[in-house]
């Protein structure tokens, strides 16, 4: 039996250099590749790049959300 809770899912965090919208996508890169899926369309019609747009290093989405969603900020 396999402890899936102990095991981060491989995540990919781009972020649009336009308008900053950021992009989580659940998997690995080759994933993704194998799918076919190398760009991905922002909200503002940018067009992102795992490649290029990639946010490098840890990111802790938890603490990304909570900034995104906080009800008064700080
Ligand atoms: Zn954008």
């Amino acid at each position: 039996m396999q402890h899936f809770s102990e095991f981060e899912p491989e995540r990919i965090v781009l972020k649009c250099r336009w308008c900053g919208e950021i992009l989580v996508l659940i998997g690995r890169e080759e994933d993704w590749r194998s799918e076919g899926r190398s760009s991905f369309q922002c909200e503002c019609g940018e067009s992102l790049t795992i490649l290029a747009n990639r946010v490098p290093g840890e990111y802790n989405i938890e603490q990304l959300l909570r900034r995104l969603g906080a009800p008064n900020g700080r």
